[in-house]
Protein backbone atom coordinates (compact mmCIF):
# COMPACT_ATOMS: atom_id res chain seq x y z
CA UNK A 1 0.00 0.00 0.00
CA UNK A 2 1.73 3.40 -0.88
CA UNK A 3 -0.23 7.09 -0.65
CA UNK A 4 -1.94 8.47 -3.58
CA UNK A 5 -0.34 11.90 -3.50
CA UNK A 6 -1.63 15.04 -1.05
CA UNK A 7 -4.54 14.95 0.30
CA UNK A 8 -4.40 18.13 2.07
CA UNK A 9 -1.83 20.67 3.26
CA UNK A 10 -2.25 23.14 6.17
CA UNK A 11 -1.08 26.68 6.96
CA UNK A 12 -0.70 29.55 9.41
CA UNK A 13 -2.79 32.33 8.63
CA UNK A 14 -3.00 35.95 10.47
CA UNK A 15 -6.02 36.98 9.73
CA UNK A 16 -9.25 34.57 9.07
CA UNK A 17 -10.96 37.65 6.95
CA UNK A 18 -7.94 38.22 4.73
CA UNK A 19 -7.71 34.71 4.60
CA UNK A 20 -11.05 34.02 3.12
CA UNK A 21 -10.65 36.64 0.86
CA UNK A 22 -7.45 35.90 -0.61
CA UNK A 23 -8.17 32.20 -1.37
CA UNK A 24 -12.00 32.52 -2.54
CA UNK A 25 -11.78 36.03 -4.33
CA UNK A 26 -8.32 36.19 -5.72
CA UNK A 27 -7.80 32.22 -6.20
CA UNK A 28 -11.14 31.34 -6.96
CA UNK A 29 -11.51 28.07 -4.29
CA UNK A 30 -14.68 27.22 -2.31
CA UNK A 31 -14.65 28.03 1.61
CA UNK A 32 -15.90 24.31 1.87
CA UNK A 33 -15.65 24.21 6.10
CA UNK A 34 -15.28 26.65 8.74
CA UNK A 35 -14.29 24.83 12.14
CA UNK A 36 -11.85 25.39 14.64
CA UNK A 37 -8.82 23.23 15.55
CA UNK A 38 -9.75 19.76 16.93
CA UNK A 39 -5.78 18.80 17.85
CA UNK A 40 -5.67 20.81 20.61
CA UNK A 41 -8.77 20.87 23.14
CA UNK A 42 -7.01 23.22 25.21
CA UNK A 43 -6.87 26.37 23.33
CA UNK A 44 -10.49 25.45 22.90
CA UNK A 45 -11.82 24.81 26.43
CA UNK A 46 -9.06 26.53 28.24
CA UNK A 47 -8.27 29.50 26.00
CA UNK A 48 -9.18 30.75 22.62
CA UNK A 49 -10.19 28.75 19.68
CA UNK A 50 -8.37 28.70 16.76
CA UNK A 51 -9.90 28.72 13.21
CA UNK A 52 -9.78 26.03 10.78
CA UNK A 53 -10.96 27.25 7.42
CA UNK A 54 -10.90 24.65 4.69
CA UNK A 55 -10.58 25.47 0.91
CA UNK A 56 -11.21 23.38 -2.23
CA UNK A 57 -13.40 22.20 -5.03
CA UNK A 58 -17.12 21.96 -4.84
CA UNK A 59 -16.97 19.83 -2.00
CA UNK A 60 -12.83 19.83 -0.68
CA UNK A 61 -12.17 16.92 -2.42
CA UNK A 62 -9.06 15.03 -1.51
CA UNK A 63 -5.91 16.53 -3.61
CA UNK A 64 -7.98 20.13 -3.03
CA UNK A 65 -8.26 20.77 -0.24
CA UNK A 66 -5.79 23.94 1.53
CA UNK A 67 -6.56 24.16 5.36
CA UNK A 68 -5.40 27.16 7.27
CA UNK A 69 -5.35 28.08 11.04
CA UNK A 70 -6.06 31.76 11.59
CA UNK A 71 -6.56 33.11 14.91
CA UNK A 72 -10.28 32.90 15.87
CA UNK A 73 -10.86 35.34 18.84
CA UNK A 74 -9.89 39.21 18.92
CA UNK A 75 -7.62 38.12 21.92
CA UNK A 76 -5.55 35.40 19.99
CA UNK A 77 -5.17 38.34 16.76
CA UNK A 78 -1.13 38.86 16.79
CA UNK A 79 -0.55 35.93 18.73
CA UNK A 80 0.66 33.64 16.17
CA UNK A 81 4.20 35.15 14.84
CA UNK A 82 5.19 35.55 11.19
CA UNK A 83 7.09 32.58 10.47
CA UNK A 84 10.22 32.32 8.16
CA UNK A 85 10.52 29.91 5.20
CA UNK A 86 13.35 27.65 5.28
CA UNK A 87 14.67 24.78 5.75
CA UNK A 88 13.19 21.61 7.56
CA UNK A 89 9.66 22.81 6.26
CA UNK A 90 7.42 22.46 3.38
CA UNK A 91 8.13 26.17 1.58
CA UNK A 92 5.41 26.38 -1.22
CA UNK A 93 1.94 25.01 -2.30
CA UNK A 94 1.50 24.38 -5.72
CA UNK A 95 -2.01 24.24 -7.69
CA UNK A 96 -2.86 22.98 -11.23
CA UNK A 97 -4.42 25.37 -13.56
CA UNK A 98 -5.32 24.31 -17.55
CA UNK A 99 -2.55 24.14 -20.25
CA UNK A 100 -2.72 27.98 -21.34
CA UNK A 101 -3.93 29.41 -18.22
CA UNK A 102 -0.55 31.20 -17.14
CA UNK A 103 -1.03 34.02 -18.95
CA UNK A 104 -4.52 33.98 -17.69
CA UNK A 105 -3.33 34.19 -14.10
CA UNK A 106 -0.42 36.77 -14.59
CA UNK A 107 -2.61 39.32 -15.42
CA UNK A 108 -5.47 37.95 -13.11
CA UNK A 109 -2.49 38.07 -9.99
CA UNK A 110 -1.18 41.21 -11.01
CA UNK A 111 -4.64 43.14 -11.40
CA UNK A 112 -5.38 41.94 -8.03
CA UNK A 113 -2.07 43.40 -6.33
CA UNK A 114 0.04 40.39 -6.13
CA UNK A 115 3.49 40.40 -7.59
CA UNK A 116 4.11 37.86 -10.23
CA UNK A 117 7.27 36.01 -10.85
CA UNK A 118 7.10 34.16 -14.47
CA UNK A 119 6.50 31.93 -16.11
CA UNK A 120 9.01 29.94 -15.22
CA UNK A 121 9.28 26.85 -16.18
CA UNK A 122 10.27 23.19 -13.70
CA UNK A 123 10.50 19.73 -15.21
CA UNK A 124 8.68 20.96 -18.40
CA UNK A 125 5.59 22.50 -16.62
CA UNK A 126 4.75 26.62 -17.05
CA UNK A 127 4.67 27.97 -13.51
CA UNK A 128 4.27 31.14 -11.55
CA UNK A 129 5.46 32.00 -8.47
CA UNK A 130 3.62 34.45 -5.87
CA UNK A 131 3.15 35.08 -2.12
CA UNK A 132 -0.28 34.78 -0.47
CA UNK A 133 -1.77 37.92 1.95
CA UNK A 134 0.75 36.63 4.26
CA UNK A 135 3.90 35.90 2.26
CA UNK A 136 3.18 32.15 1.60
CA UNK A 137 4.84 30.96 -1.41
CA UNK A 138 1.69 29.91 -4.27
CA UNK A 139 3.04 28.43 -7.33
CA UNK A 140 0.69 27.72 -10.09
CA UNK A 141 1.38 25.27 -12.71
CA UNK A 142 -0.20 24.32 -16.19
CA UNK A 143 -0.65 20.32 -15.94
CA UNK A 144 -2.84 17.25 -16.25
CA UNK A 145 -5.71 16.46 -13.49
CA UNK A 146 -8.99 14.70 -13.12
CA UNK A 147 -10.27 17.15 -10.99
CA UNK A 148 -13.23 18.82 -11.31
CA UNK A 149 -13.22 22.81 -10.71
CA UNK A 150 -14.96 24.70 -8.66
CA UNK A 151 -17.25 27.23 -10.75
CA UNK A 152 -19.27 29.18 -9.07
CA UNK A 153 -16.28 31.09 -8.14
CA UNK A 154 -14.94 34.43 -9.37
CA UNK A 155 -12.58 32.37 -12.33
CA UNK A 156 -14.09 31.27 -15.37
CA UNK A 157 -13.85 27.26 -15.33
CA UNK A 158 -11.79 27.25 -18.42
CA UNK A 159 -8.85 28.88 -16.15
CA UNK A 160 -9.87 27.76 -12.68
CA UNK A 161 -8.30 25.96 -10.24
CA UNK A 162 -8.07 22.20 -10.15
CA UNK A 163 -6.38 21.22 -6.64
CA UNK A 164 -2.93 20.97 -6.14
CA UNK A 165 -0.28 20.64 -8.62
CA UNK A 166 2.02 19.20 -5.70
CA UNK A 167 4.22 20.72 -2.78
CA UNK A 168 7.63 21.38 -2.61
CA UNK A 169 10.19 20.60 0.63
CA UNK A 170 13.30 22.14 1.98
CA UNK A 171 15.10 19.22 3.42
CA UNK A 172 17.76 19.35 5.72
CA UNK A 173 19.21 16.28 4.22
CA UNK A 174 17.79 15.61 0.74
CA UNK A 175 18.55 12.05 0.97
CA UNK A 176 16.70 11.60 4.25
CA UNK A 177 13.81 13.19 3.32
CA UNK A 178 13.96 10.97 0.54
CA UNK A 179 13.80 8.12 2.46
CA UNK A 180 10.42 9.17 3.83
CA UNK A 181 9.21 9.62 0.74
CA UNK A 182 10.04 6.01 -0.92
CA UNK A 183 8.87 4.72 2.68
CA UNK A 184 5.25 6.59 1.64
CA UNK A 185 5.71 4.78 -2.18
CA UNK A 186 7.23 7.96 -3.76
CA UNK A 187 9.38 7.39 -6.45
CA UNK A 188 11.89 9.98 -7.82
CA UNK A 189 11.34 11.09 -11.46
CA UNK A 190 13.94 13.59 -12.21
CA UNK A 191 16.62 16.23 -11.27
CA UNK A 192 16.84 19.47 -12.02
CA UNK A 193 20.09 22.42 -11.12
CA UNK A 194 19.55 26.06 -10.21
CA UNK A 195 22.95 27.31 -10.56
CA UNK A 196 24.46 28.75 -7.11
CA UNK A 197 20.93 28.04 -5.63
CA UNK A 198 20.17 24.35 -5.16
CA UNK A 199 18.78 21.19 -6.97
CA UNK A 200 15.45 20.02 -7.02
CA UNK A 201 14.35 16.22 -6.84
CA UNK A 202 10.80 15.58 -8.25
CA UNK A 203 9.05 12.63 -6.29
CA UNK A 204 5.74 11.33 -8.11
CA UNK A 205 3.14 9.39 -6.30
CA UNK A 206 3.05 6.18 -8.55
CA UNK A 207 -0.77 5.87 -10.25
CA UNK A 208 -1.92 8.98 -9.36
CA UNK A 209 -4.22 11.19 -11.30
CA UNK A 210 -3.86 14.76 -8.89
CA UNK A 211 -1.98 16.54 -6.45
CA UNK A 212 1.19 14.08 -7.15
CA UNK A 213 4.49 15.91 -7.32
CA UNK A 214 6.92 16.35 -4.53
CA UNK A 215 9.71 18.26 -5.27
CA UNK A 216 12.83 18.70 -2.85
CA UNK A 217 14.24 22.11 -3.35
CA UNK A 218 17.79 21.17 -2.00
CA UNK A 219 19.33 24.42 -0.51
CA UNK A 220 22.43 23.21 1.72
CA UNK A 221 23.16 26.90 2.84
CA UNK A 222 19.86 28.04 3.55
CA UNK A 223 18.66 29.41 6.92
CA UNK A 224 16.17 26.98 8.40
CA UNK A 225 12.39 27.53 8.87
CA UNK A 226 10.34 29.39 11.73
CA UNK A 227 6.80 28.74 12.43
CA UNK A 228 4.10 31.02 12.04
CA UNK A 229 1.74 32.59 9.62
CA UNK A 230 3.01 32.95 5.96
CA UNK A 231 4.15 29.09 6.30
CA UNK A 232 3.03 25.53 5.62
CA UNK A 233 2.62 23.42 8.90
CA UNK A 234 1.95 20.10 7.24
CA UNK A 235 1.39 17.72 3.96
CA UNK A 236 -1.00 15.81 4.12
CA UNK A 237 -1.28 12.04 1.56
CA UNK A 238 -3.92 10.41 1.11
CA UNK A 239 -5.48 6.95 0.84
CA UNK A 240 -8.51 5.27 0.46
CA UNK A 241 -9.87 4.17 3.25
CA UNK A 242 -9.15 3.41 7.49
CA UNK A 243 -7.46 0.26 6.71
CA UNK A 244 -5.20 1.56 4.13
CA UNK A 245 -3.86 4.09 6.63
CA UNK A 246 -3.28 1.16 9.07
CA UNK A 247 -1.12 -0.17 6.59
CA UNK A 248 0.89 2.80 5.73
CA UNK A 249 1.00 3.15 9.47
CA UNK A 250 2.46 -0.30 9.95
CA UNK A 251 4.85 -0.36 7.37
CA UNK A 252 5.96 3.40 8.59
CA UNK A 253 6.76 1.83 11.95
CA UNK A 254 8.74 -1.17 10.54
CA UNK A 255 10.97 1.44 8.74
CA UNK A 256 11.49 3.30 12.29
CA UNK A 257 9.39 6.14 12.17
CA UNK A 258 7.74 7.30 15.43
CA UNK A 259 4.14 7.95 13.90
CA UNK A 260 1.49 8.94 16.27
CA UNK A 261 -1.95 6.49 16.80
CA UNK A 262 -4.65 7.07 14.35
CA UNK A 263 -6.92 10.18 14.84
CA UNK A 264 -10.19 10.83 14.19
CA UNK A 265 -10.38 14.43 12.43
CA UNK A 266 -14.43 14.01 11.71
CA UNK A 267 -13.81 14.11 8.18
CA UNK A 268 -11.03 11.95 7.84
CA UNK A 269 -8.47 9.52 9.75
CA UNK A 270 -5.13 10.54 10.51
CA UNK A 271 -1.23 9.51 11.33
CA UNK A 272 0.86 11.96 11.50
CA UNK A 273 5.55 11.93 11.77
CA UNK A 274 8.01 13.47 11.23
CA UNK A 275 10.83 13.21 8.19
CA UNK A 276 14.16 13.43 9.80
CA UNK A 277 14.72 17.37 8.75
CA UNK A 278 11.63 17.63 10.98
CA UNK A 279 9.32 18.36 8.27
CA UNK A 280 5.53 17.42 9.55
CA UNK A 281 4.12 14.81 7.29
CA UNK A 282 0.55 13.56 8.15
CA UNK A 283 -1.22 10.62 6.34
CA UNK A 284 -4.97 10.92 5.76
CA UNK A 285 -7.76 8.94 4.96
CA UNK A 286 -10.16 10.06 1.64
CA UNK A 287 -13.51 8.51 3.77
CA UNK A 288 -15.73 10.24 4.89
CA UNK A 289 -14.68 13.49 3.15
CA UNK A 290 -16.47 16.78 4.43
CA UNK A 291 -20.14 16.06 3.27
CA UNK A 292 -19.81 13.95 6.62
CA UNK A 293 -22.10 16.66 8.30
CA UNK A 294 -23.63 19.52 5.38
CA UNK A 295 -24.84 18.55 2.44
CA UNK A 296 -22.88 20.49 -0.82
CA UNK A 297 -25.10 23.31 -1.46
CA UNK A 298 -25.04 24.02 2.18
CA UNK A 299 -21.09 23.83 2.86
CA UNK A 300 -18.38 26.47 4.04
CA UNK A 301 -21.57 29.35 5.48
CA UNK A 302 -21.79 28.05 8.98
CA UNK A 303 -19.92 27.13 12.03
CA UNK A 304 -19.48 23.07 12.02
CA UNK A 305 -17.95 21.30 15.05
CA UNK A 306 -17.35 17.50 16.24
CA UNK A 307 -19.80 16.46 18.88
CA UNK A 308 -17.89 16.62 21.81
CA UNK A 309 -17.75 20.93 21.22
CA UNK A 310 -21.34 20.77 20.45
CA UNK A 311 -22.22 21.81 23.80
CA UNK A 312 -19.73 24.76 23.74
CA UNK A 313 -20.94 25.85 20.67
CA UNK A 314 -23.18 28.66 22.09
CA UNK A 315 -20.06 30.57 23.81
CA UNK A 316 -17.56 29.67 21.12
CA UNK A 317 -19.79 31.29 18.70
CA UNK A 318 -20.10 34.50 20.92
CA UNK A 319 -16.68 34.58 20.81
CA UNK A 320 -14.91 34.00 17.13
CA UNK A 321 -14.19 36.61 14.91
CA UNK A 322 -17.49 37.75 12.50
CA UNK A 323 -15.77 36.15 9.15
CA UNK A 324 -18.11 37.21 6.22
CA UNK A 325 -18.21 34.43 3.25
ZN1 LIG B 1 -3.68 17.89 8.36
Amino acid sequence: MTVSGIHHMTCYASDPQENVDFYTEVLGLRLVKQTVLFSNPAEVFEGEPIYHLYYGNEIGEPGTAVTFKPPGTEATRGAIAEGEVGRGQVSATAYTVPEGSVEYWHDRLTDHGVEVHGPKERFGDRLLQFRDHDGLPVEIFEGETDVEPWTDGPVPAEHAIRGFYGATLRPHNALETGGALEALGLEAVGQEFTPQRGDWTRYVAPGATRAKYIDLYNTPNFHEGSWGYGTVHHVAFRVPDEAALRTVRERLRGDGYAVTAMKDRKYFTSVYFRDPSGINIEVASAEPGFTVDETPDEMGRELKLPAYLEDRREQLESRLIDIDV
